[in-house]
């Protein structure tokens, strides 16, 4: 028995002494409160399992991709007044990226891939900052619940605990699930002021103020089923990024 070769957690020395990746993955999600139902690893649950099957695709057509372990905390600043949902600050990310990526560049790793499972992280102007100061990296960030169309798969809207991550962890790790009489309605407030929900002006939600199970967007009509048809078809065009940004040459990217 051996590890997956895709999985830097589950290789080995013996494995990679003389390997050669061409792009890295590096899943980050976040620990918190997801409606009543959901566990508090939630986001890294979904991270871990959609990067390896994406990985594994894309490693079965010959793209050298190696998938890092999933950072498990994120930005939860909104949550302070919620329950070990556990905040790291958008500076504390850059310190961890800053870091990772010096031995990714230093080894000769060019090729990043952010793989954000979470809303509440804003890699992009952290990547940035990073841009300038690894002028040989190239860096890209993917948010993995803007792959696909969801209204396709899903009834209900929502972006936290909602119909589409209820159904991909019944599908993930049913056993972590709470029974369907558990599951709040994750109903939500916006904002008073007109111009917040027409999108041209922001502020940070104050979560528990905005709802009362942390949920937002209702579970109720979700599945198993439609937990694995999301998933794989998620993993599928992901699995097709990666195999392409092993390809691809970073001083020849435009056309
Ligand atoms: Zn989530």
């Amino acid at each position: 028995m051996s590890g997956r070769p895709y999985i830097l957690a589950e290789t080995n020395w013996e494995s990679l002494k003389n390997a050669a990746f061409e792009v890295a993955v590096l899943p980050w999600g976040a620990t918190e409160a997801h409606n009543f139902h959901l566990p508090y690893a939630t986001d890294n649950i979904e991270a871990d399992a959609l990067a390896a099957e994406a990985a594994r695709q894309a490693w079965e057509k010959g793209g050298k991709v190696v998938v890092l372990p999933t950072i498990p905390y994120g930005v939860n600043t909104g949550q302070p007044d919620i329950y070990l949902d556990i905040n790291l600050n958008p500076s504390t990310q850059m310190s961890i990226l800053s870091d990772v990526i010096t031995v990714l560049n230093r080894q000769g790793i060019h090729k990043l891939v952010i793989f954000n499972s979470h809303g509440g992280n804003d890699f992009k102007p952290l990547v940035r900052e990073l841009g300038l100061k690894f002028p040989e990296m190239f860096i890209c960030i993917s948010f993995w619940p803007q792959t696909m169309d969801r209204a396709k798969f899903f009834q209900e809207g929502g972006d936290h605990a909602e119909e589409m991550e209820t159904s991909l962890l019944l599908h993930l790790r049913p056993e972590l699930v709470l029974p369907r009489e558990k599951w709040g309605d994750g109903s939500s407030k916006s904002f008073k002021i007109k111009a917040f929900s027409e999108g041209w002006v922001w502020a940070e939600r104050k979560w528990s103020q905005v709802s009362a199970d942390t949920g937002i967007g209702n579970p109720k009509y979700a599945t198993r089923e439609k937990g694995e048809a999301f998933f794989m078809a998620v993993s599928e065009k992901m699995g097709q990024l990666f195999l392409e940004l092993c390809k691809a040459d970073i001083d020849d990217l435009y056309t």
